[in-house]
């Protein structure tokens, strides 16, 4: 077991906090404060117990120094201010006397955010890199590290991995409820049932090895489908195909034939956005794209999904973004919603579907973390998660 913010007496120390405010900005608005909304329980504990609260998070990508006034975290300090209502000390850059200053004059339950610790990636990518001069310098300003990104967990960069090698360390409340849920998947309750979508099967094939190992069934939807069609010599038209997987998907279906459960009709247009039409398999024009499962595959996915008792789901099974394709996704949502079954739904695009449909609450777990949840999917460890100290 990891140690936790909670193994710590935290009053009166200075505690470094990981956060993942990577929230989606466009002229200089928050476009979905979700990210900030889930890192409150963590930060406000902190707060309770007396901490000096040291918060740091990446926001997109610094490759130039024009990316740094777009990506300036300055505006998530205002928008954390409101969610806090309490005033947050925001310092505009990553390292110098300012930023030292302003961490030893903190005073016990106040808050500080530093700049974007990806504003250090223009000096040679020592963020990214996972520096150790920078990580030291960064836990010199602490005396607690508490990692709490999960969405940042599967990459070894300086303001997780490296910090946590230098300081006492633990993980924060959004880590743990992350790596509790997925923990249910170590020993599901059967039949276990996974779900994948997606565009590509070539970014998931680590995770379609792994989970058709362990699962009882893999009900397949989403653009991959159609490479595995395509592997089976059906006639799949103009749909996406990641041509260097199908032997891959080939390989698959003869080890599992009875556990990958392909779709058998879909939703089709000649032109995206236009005229869909349904479509059995054996019936589409070398011009039709597939774009969402159709009727007859939702009706045998959900009769599957019924006599499933933990069900994994990772990747829309259209081109949801699309109403026109969204119905296939929309369905299954809706069919395993409030359900009494373990639902964990992987994140990135299934858990953005998830809570745009309307879906937040109701199911037993949607994933923060796209890339973090994935590797674990695919029985990784992730490096950010394996630093942390054990219990003893
Ligand atoms: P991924 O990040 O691999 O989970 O892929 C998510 C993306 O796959 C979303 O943007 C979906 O719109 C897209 N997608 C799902 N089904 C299809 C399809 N049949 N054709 C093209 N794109 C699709």
């Amino acid at each position: 077991m990891k140690k936790t913010i909670r193994d710590y007496d935290l009053f009166g120390k200075k505690v470094i906090i990981r956060v993942d405010f990577n929230v989606p900005i466009k002229d200089n608005n928050i476009l979905d404060d979700n990210r900030i909304v889930m890192s409150l329980d963590t930060i406000k504990y902190a707060i309770e117990k007396g901490a000096k609260v040291i918060l740091m998070s990446h926001l997109g990508r610094i490759k130039e120094q024009s990316d740094c006034n777009k990506n300036s975290l300055k505006i998530v300090s205002e928008r954390l201010e409101q969610l806090l209502n309490k005033k947050v000390i925001f310092i505009n850059t990553t390292r110098g006397k300012e930023l030292e200053d302003a961490v030893s004059n903190l005073k016990n339950g106040e808050v500080l955010l530093m700049e974007n610790t990806r504003f250090e990636d223009l000096n040679g990518k020592l963020e990214s890199g996972n520096d150790d001069d920078l990580a030291k310098y960064w836990a010199s300003l602490g005396d607690i590290f508490i990692n709490d990104a999960f969405g940042t967990c599967h990459r070894s960069h300086a303001s997780n991995v490296g910090i946590s090698s230098h300081l006492d360390n633990g993980i924060g409340f959004l880590v743990e409820k992350e790596l509790n849920s997925f923990k249910l998947l170590d020993n599901p309750k059967r039949p276990y049932t996974v779900i994948l979508g997606g565009a590509k099967v070539s970014d998931k094939i680590g995770v379609i090895e792994n989970l058709c190992k362990v699962c009882d069934y893999i009900l397949v939807g989403g653009g991959m489908a159609y490479t595995f069609l395509q592997a089976l010599s059906y006639n799949i038209g103009k749909s996406i195909v990641d041509e260097e997987s199908i032997d891959f998907c080939k390989k698959m279906l003869n080890n599992y034939k009875d556990k990958i459960i392909l779709p058998t009709d879909s939703i089709t247009s000649k032109t995206i956005g236009m005229n869909p039409v349904l479509k059995n398999n054996d019936n589409f024009d070398s011009d039709d794209i597939g774009l969402d499962i159709g009727e007859k595959s939702i009706e045998h996915f959900i009769d599957i999904l019924k006599d499933s008792n933990t069900i994994v789901w990772n990747g829309p099974l259209g081109y949801y973004e699309n109403d026109i394709y969204a119905n296939g996704t929309k369905s299954i949502l809706n069919y395993l919603k409030d359900s009494d079954k373990i639902v964990i739904i992987g994140g990135g695009d299934t858990a953005a579907a998830a809570i745009n449909f309307g879906y937040e609450n109701a199911f037993t777990h949607i994933s923060t973390g796209g890339g973090a949840s994935l590797e674990l999917l695919e029985g990784k460890e992730l490096p950010g998660i394996k630093i942390i100290d054990e219990k003893e």
